[in-house]
């Protein structure tokens, strides 16, 4: 389980200071179905605009 994650998407309304998310989970998804081939070709679905 992660346990601090690290984010540097400062307009998250789950960002806080020190690059840190402040969501209690977050879900990683692919743009390519369930398989990924690098770190590019994720993203997290719970990014909510802070405004
Ligand atoms: S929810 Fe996702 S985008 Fe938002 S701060 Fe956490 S890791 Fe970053």
């Amino acid at each position: 389980m992660a346990k601090d994650v690290l984010c540097e998407v400062n307009n998250c309304a789950y960002w806080a200071d020190g690059n840190r998310c402040d969501a209690s989970q977050i879900y990683v998804v692919s743009h390519k179905g369930k398989q990924a081939d690098n770190s590019q070709e994720t993203d997290c679905k719970t990014f909510e605009p802070s405004i």
